[in-house]
């Protein structure tokens, strides 16, 4: 492989806070040096990168990659490629598929279909519970062993607050994180947030009380074991509090948001449009508030896309017997940059924090950073291109978002893995 010098970029590292015109050389699939005026190594590629960000490639902890079971949705090998077009150079693929990634085997099967994809990282999370049946703890030695990097029965909750302290515990000897769906089910019974807008439309509402049960009682377990708890897609501003208050007394305790959650509100099911239907629902503006601050306050810790491909005939059902969930690799930069950097909400910097330093950091994944010596996994971004969602540029085999017809705001040119480009922008 050739060397390769992007030059003259604006070089983004929020591992090591920096923000810089500058030119970043990988060699041998390494980062090998990143400063000003690097001459050319001979045979080297030089791209020029003026006016675009140079950054660490994006890293999404949560994404729903639909091999096995539903590969008409999408396959491990169509989904890195939606990363790659993303921005992201690594995914955690959630093990909700057809067979549950419970075992050794299967475990191995999506790092197998990862390499041979060879797009984009993609880290298997393991199930918590045998069949995600909630009753019998899955091995997570095993599991780990094989290459999971977490452990969630994600698209359904824990419901035995016993598993939950046993995962907890056991978890905690093996350094990986307990990735939690938190929802009461016995409280969850709707097609959308409970609210004004679900009682005009006549659908059955989920109350927001639905997560921050689940919310406090995983807090509660997370002090109890001192086991590392990661609540997903947090939605409503009563988990934000939670949060807050588990971490000011120090609690093993991270959290993500979805950029759906960031950017829409329940007002958006209006029309029965079934894009607009997702677990947890979209909530109120002062929910959506309360992300937005806590993304600014690092009360939630990652952006996470929560990738959820559905074919177009399941979401061409009524609202309420419509699949929940949206794609959401290809379009996530774009809505952070629309609705959190544009309106002066977060930095630049800080976006890429959520979407690369942290989710690589609290995971323990490599990447994050674009440190001399570090793999050159790397995304070059055009931080200011208008551009309109349309379904048939999506890499995904799906394209069930409620983004389409929009202009977001940014998106990847060049994606780059161990110095691999995976992913080039067509001029
Ligand atoms: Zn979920």
């Amino acid at each position: 492989m050739r060397p390769l010098l992007l030059r003259g970029g604006r070089v983004i590292d929020p591992s090591r806070g920096a923000d810089d015109v500058a030119d970043v050389l990988i060699v041998d699939g390494k980062i090998a040096a990143v400063g000003r005026g690097i001459p050319t190594p001979d045979g080297a590629i030089e791209r020029p990168c003026a006016g675009q960000v140079i950054a660490p490639g994006l890293i999404d902890l949560h994404v729903h990659f639909r091999e096995p079971g539903q590969e008409e949705t999408e396959t491990i090998s169509t989904g890195a490629m939606a990363a790659a077009a993303g921005g992201f150079t690594a995914v955690c693929a959630m093990p909700n598929t057809d067979p549950v990634t419970d075992n050794q085997a299967a475990v191995g099967f999506v790092v197998r279909q990862a390499i041979r994809a060879a797009k984009a990282r993609v880290y298997p999370i393991g199930a918590v519970s045998i069949g995600q049946r909630g009753e019998q703890l899955a091995e997570f030695g095993e599991l780990v062993g094989a290459g999971a990097v977490a452990v969630s029965d994600d698209g359904l909750p824990v419901i035995s607050s016993h598993l939950m302290r046993t995962a907890l515990e056991y978890a905690k000897t093996f350094g990986v994180p307990v990735a939690d769906h938190c929802e009461d089910p016995t409280l969850a019974h709707g097609a959308m947030h409970e609210g004004l807008v679900s009682t005009r439309l006549g659908l059955k509402g989920i109350p927001s009380a639905a997560e921050e049960i689940m919310v406090a009682r995983d807090i509660i377990l997370s002090e109890l074991t001192g086991g590392h708890v990661h609540l997903c897609h947090m939605s409503t501003r009563g988990s934000v509090d939670l949060i807050r208050r588990a971490k000011e007394k120090g609690l093993r305790v991270t959290a993500e948001a979805t950029p759906h959650h960031f950017a829409l509100t329940h007002e958006r099911c209006e029309g029965y449009d079934t894009n607009a239907k997702m677990n947890p629902p979209l909530r109120e503006v002062a929910d959506r508030d309360a992300i937005r601050s806590a993304l600014q306050d690092g009360t939630i810790d990652v952006i996470a896309s929560d990738h959820a491909p559905h074919h177009y005939d399941a979401k061409e059902r009524a609202f309420s017997e419509a699949p929940n969930g949206i794609v959401g690799l290809e379009t996530a930069f774009g809505i952070g940059m629309r609705e959190l950097v544009e309106p002066g909400l977060l930095s630049l910097p800080n976006l890429i924090e959520r979407m690369s330093t942290m989710p690589a950091r609290i995971f323990h994944l490599p990447g994050g950073t674009l440190a001399v010596g570090a793999p050159a996994d790397v995304v070059v971004l055009d931080p200011e291109v208008r551009w309109t969602v349309e379904a048939s540029q999506f890499n995904s085999k799906s394209a069930n978002s409620p983004f389409l017809g929009e202009e977001l705001i940014g998106r990847a040119e060049l994606t780059l893995v161990d110095g691999r480009p995976v992913f080039e922008r067509a001029k």
